[in-house]
């Protein structure tokens, strides 16, 4: 567990001895129940699926449908009731611990709706933090985080604490921080939940990026349809199973649409919050 896989070594890995692609996920009668003493409740009810690397998945459906759940189960942060779970071919189930956390660090980024940043930590020491529990060495950490704060655009914002930044840029430091160990799968669950309808397309942008340019496996959720047409790919779940399965029709490419959106602030120029004046200012997530 000790080497590091870059996104296009761990897919070009995925690959029996004939030949066959493996599913970077599978999924196999899935099922997870919560128990809580007096009641059980089902959050998952026999879900199959396999996701391959190089997807971009949107994972769709109703407030208490099972989205989260799966993705905790995904990013082998909780593990299922019944069935079985592989991750790029090898049984979950069968880990340890520590090869679960040393898997966890490695091969998977996670993004959150809420960002989950330290507050009174610089943008840098938030996205340096997963390279501590990787075991990166200390004089690399900070040129590790570096790098993965200018793959989201956000190189000059490293000084700056979460409360300075507006909640784009939070959740681009966010993707920083899950991109810092270069893993080849990233678990975004609503990642645009608390943002606006631009910034989104701007979050969109850059995980398209990193799906078509990187070859990073991607899997978000979302309840916003429009959000859904930047995936490849989309599931849909109610009562916790896999309702539908479909190529998305019509993707859209964020970088083509965002120059068809107004400007941040274009609007409300006169009463423009001074965070999110500052995301307009030239930071562009391409940069
Ligand atoms: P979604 O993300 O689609 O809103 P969740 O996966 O969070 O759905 O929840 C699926 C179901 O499982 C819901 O009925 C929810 O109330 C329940 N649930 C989720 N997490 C827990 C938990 N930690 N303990 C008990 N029930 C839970
Ligand atoms: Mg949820």
């Amino acid at each position: 567990m000790s080497s590091r896989l870059t996104a296009s070594e761990s897919s070009l890995n995925a690959v029996t001895a004939s030949g066959q692609q493996i599913a970077t996920i599978r999924l196999e009668n899935v099922y997870k129940t919560y128990d809580l003493g007096e009641i059980q409740v089902p959050a998952l009810r026999g879900v199959s699926l396999e996701i391959f690397a190089g997807e971009f998945v949107a994972v769709m459906g109703a407030s208490g449908s099972g989205k989260s759940t799966l993705m905790n189960i995904l990013g082998c942060l909780d593990r299922p009731t019944k069935g079985r779970y592989f991750l790029d071919g090898r049984d979950v189930s069968s880990l340890s611990k520590d090869e679960l956390a040393a898997l966890r660090s490695h091969k998977i980024g996670f993004v959150f709706q809420q960002f989950n940043l330290l507050p009174r930590t610089s943008a840098l020491e938030n996205v340096e933090l997963p390279t501590i529990y990787a075991g990166v060495p200390i004089e690399e950490r900070a040129k590790r985080a570096e790098e993965a704060l200018r793959r989201v655009g956000l190189a000059e914002r490293a000084g700056h604490f979460p409360s300075q930044l507006s909640g784009g840029q939070q959740q681009r430091v966010a993707i920083a921080r899950a991109l810092v160990n270069n893993p080849s799968l990233v678990l975004a669950d609503e990642p645009t939940g608390n943002l606006d309808s631009r910034t989104s397309v701007e979050i969109m942008e850059i995980l398209q990026g990193l799906n078509e340019q990187h070859g990073l496996t991607v899997v978000i959720v979302t309840h916003e349809p429009d959000i859904a047409q930047y995936a490849k790919r989309a599931l849909e779940f109610r009562d916790g199973k896999l309702r539908k399965d479909a190529m998305v029709q019509n993707r859209q490419l964020a970088s083509e649409v965002l120059p068809t959106l107004p400007a941040i602030g274009a609007e409300d120029e006169a009463d423009a919050p001074g965070d999110r004046a500052k995301s307009s200012n030239g930071n562009t997530p391409a940069d």
